[in-house]
């Protein structure tokens, strides 16, 4: 399995970095967003490190569909029973800053649309 020693994301999967968890199967973490920006946010991420959605292939369409079913788990788990919001930063222009792909899993409260 690929990683980085030098990705933050690696670095919790390794266990080097603390993390409130939220989900683990055999591909994919979840954890809680250290900053927040709704009264739910987590983290969902493969174990493998893949920079960017855009550096998927054919073999990641299994983890793929397990990290999107395993937000919808995380969400209802969480009791976010009026609905939440999944959102995949790509690259620079949807500002993502950490390069290890992640889903949001957004929260317990409305939200605008479109996102800012
Ligand atoms: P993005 O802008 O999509 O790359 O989002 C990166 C997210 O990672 C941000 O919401 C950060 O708050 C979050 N984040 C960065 N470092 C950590 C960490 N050590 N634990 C939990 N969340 C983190
Ligand atoms: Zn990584």
């Amino acid at each position: 399995m690929e990683t980085d020693k030098d990705c933050i994301f690696c670095k919790i999967v390794a266990g080097d970095i603390p993390a409130e968890k939220v989900y683990e199967d055999e591909k994919v973490l979840g954890f809680k967003d250290l900053n927040p920006v709704a009264p739910f946010h987590a983290l969902l991420i493969p174990k493998e490190h893949i920079a960017t959605l855009r550096d998927l292939h054919p073999e990641h369409d299994g983890m793929m569909g397990g990290l999107m079913r395993a937000a919808s788990e995380v969400a209802v788990k969480a009791g976010l029973d009026e609905g939440h919001r999944v959102v995949g930063n790509c690259l620079k222009a949807a500002g993502q800053e950490v390069y290890h792909i992640h889903l949001h899993v957004i929260g317990g409260r409305q939200l605008k649309w479109p996102p800012g």
